[in-house]
């Protein structure tokens, strides 16, 4: 097995096991139907179930290599169909036919141990331990520069260790998870035997070690000492933190952070947990729907980047509900990929063109699985990314903020939560534009986009509502705690220091908040907060003003 870790591993085993021991109540089911068919209930209905019975135990014994049982049902299934296009009852060959298919399927699921292929090696990598905080190191004799970069990428979320002396570099290196330096130049400057060893540390490290390098000096000489010894970009000082923590956040950048969430749309218990399993482990999140009805509610609730839809449920075919998630404007864009047994090319051509985006056919390898939902998810992501982002910051745009503010004083009404909204404006940003030029003024955005999606939980909405106006949706949080939260990343911003040919500056916002469900409709909500906004500037900026405080005075 390569990749794979062994708890998946004894995962996988378990879940096998577990549909082993259900194979004699499938059996049991599947004779229960046979038996309706055979004597004599010859309505349509009884035929369709026992074909997708069958078909069922087909689909589900490719998934866990049972092939022998694949291969019997497949036949009997091919007999099924014959019968359907007859029109008739089956005839007394049909009948035999089945009642000695049936006989063969009881001998394997009565004792499927013995029929078990040899199961290939499953190899997905693991990458479903990610890391939670990430730590940079810093390395440099001036402890003043060192203490002001901890504290400025503090602000950004990042833990970050001093190491004074070079000497204990490797070791802290060789036991950390992170993979970013940053250092004060002057540490290597004309010490060629130094320089050697950071870069022979960045070449023996784990995982891809980048370096930062930072100098009080800016000329060709220091620039190519600091590639030399492996830096991946040069910063003078003052340090530029809104650049530096852009660049940090590349080179340190996960693609794990946000792990694509799939939806499974099986009512195969044994077999959903299969796959799930095999996304899991490729990092995603899945979650299930085992009753097609059930869909259109999960949808609403979360947005997955992708649907694994089976072809053959009960009460809803797989490409009905494909056709019927597709009626949504809002769910337009989901990928659907159909999984399933089914090896018609004319089913699996008139399932896509119902709605669906692909169809794989059972049994499939997990690494082919995976890197199909990938390439799925992924462009998904990019367009959505694309349609609904500001350019500039990559919050959401606008209109798609409205909308959420929108779905969600719904869902909170439904739910019985309260959540806030919060419109921060910047102070005198015009100001900051006039003196310092407009790209400082869009670098101090992003500053405060990044500060934003830092400090607020991966489920809160963040939007950038025009210009250097952002606002924010706070879910399941009442007044007082989004008071605090939100003052607590208004003093943040106020330290954080940037930096212009004109001079270092600090820039600082206002913010007015109202919330649900003091007030009731999202319009009105939207108002509110707009006012409260108003008067936090009319009364001097940089503060916090809520919209139930307006109504008091
Ligand atoms: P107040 O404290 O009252 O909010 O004052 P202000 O100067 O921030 O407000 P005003 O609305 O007068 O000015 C907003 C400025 O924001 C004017 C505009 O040029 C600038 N702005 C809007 N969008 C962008 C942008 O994308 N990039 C940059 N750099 N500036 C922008
Ligand atoms: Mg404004
Ligand atoms: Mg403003």
């Amino acid at each position: 097995m390569s990749g794979i870790s062994d708890k998946t591993t004894e995962r996988l085993r378990a879940l096998k096991e577990d549909y082993l021991k259900s194979l004699p109540n499938r059996y049991n089911q599947l004779k229960k139907a046979a038996v309706k068919l055979i004597e004599g209930d010859s309505g349509k209905d009884i035929i369709t179930d026992f074909r997708m019975q069958v078909h069922k135990i087909a689909g589900s014994a490719a998934t866990f290599s049972l092939d022998i049982l694949t291969e019997e049902a497949k036949i009997l299934e091919e007999k099924i169909d014959e019968i359907i296009q007859n029109g008739k009852a089956p005839d007394e060959a049909s009948s035999k036919f089945i009642i000695s298919s049936l006989k063969k399927i009881r001998s394997i699921c009565s004792d499927p141990a013995k029929f078990i292929s040899v199961p290939e090696d499953v190899v997905i990598s693991d990458l479903s331990a990610i890391e939670e905080k990430k730590v940079v190191f810093v390395l440099g004799e001036n402890d003043l520069i060192s203490k002001d970069l901890s504290e400025q990428l503090g602000y950004f979320g990042y833990t970050v260790q001093v190491i004074n002396c070079f000497s204990s570099l490797k070791e802290h290196i060789k036991q950390a998870r992170n993979e970013l330096l940053i250092m004060n130049s002057n540490m290597i400057e004309n010490k060629p035997m130094t320089a050697a060893a950071v870069k022979k540390i960045k070449e023996d490290a784990d995982r891809q070690l980048s370096i930062i390098f930072f100098s009080d000096k800016d000329n060709f000489n220091i620039r190519h000492e600091c590639v030399k010894s492996g830096g991946d970009d040069f910063f003078t000082i003052p340090l530029d933190v809104s650049r530096l923590i852009d660049r940090v956040d590349n080179l340190t950048n996960d693609e794990n952070t946000n792990p694509y969430h799939v939806l499974i749309v099986d009512d195969d218990p044994e077999q959903v947990s299969y796959y799930a399993l095999v996304l899991q482990q490729a990092g995603m999140i899945t979650s299930v729907a085992s009753d097609p009805k059930k869909v259109l509610d999960i949808l609403s609730e979360s947005k997955p980047d992708l649907i694994l839809m089976d072809m053959y449920m009960p009460d809803c075919d797989g490409p009905d509900l494909a056709a019927i998630i597709r009626q949504q404007e809002a769910f337009l864009s989901i990928p659907i990929v159909f999984l399933s047994f089914e090896s018609n090319k004319e089913i699996q051509f008139e399932a896509i063109s119902h709605g669906g985006d692909d169809f794989l056919t059972k049994p499939i390898k997990p690494d082919f699985l995976i890197s199909s939902v990938t390439s799925k998810a992924e462009r998904n992501r990019t367009l959505r990314y694309f349609m609904e982002r500001d350019s500039l910051t990559g919050l959401l745009n606008h209109v798609k903020l409205k909308e959420a503010l929108f779905n969600e004083v719904l869902r909170a009404e439904r739910t019985e939560a309260e959540l806030c909204f919060a419109m921060i404006d910047i102070d005198h940003f015009k100001q900051v534009n006039d003196v310092h030029g407009h790209m400082t003024g869009d670098r101090v955005l992003k500053s405060l986009s990044r500060l934003l999606q830092d400090r607020l939980r991966r489920t809160d909405i963040i939007g950038r509502y025009g210009g250097e106006e952002f606002a924010v949706i706070l879910l399941n949080t009442d007044l007082e705690n989004a008071e605090i939260i939100m003052n607590k990343i208004r003093e943040s911003f106020a330290q954080i220091r940037h930096v212009s040919s004109e001079g270092d500056f600090y820039v600082t916002f206002s913010c007015g908040i109202a919330c649900y469900p003091h007030i009731k409709s999202a319009s009105d909500i939207n108002s509110a907060a707009d006012q409260a906004l108003y008067k936090a500037k009319e009364i001097g900026r940089n503060r916090i003003i809520n919209a139930s405080e307006l109504s008091e005075t």
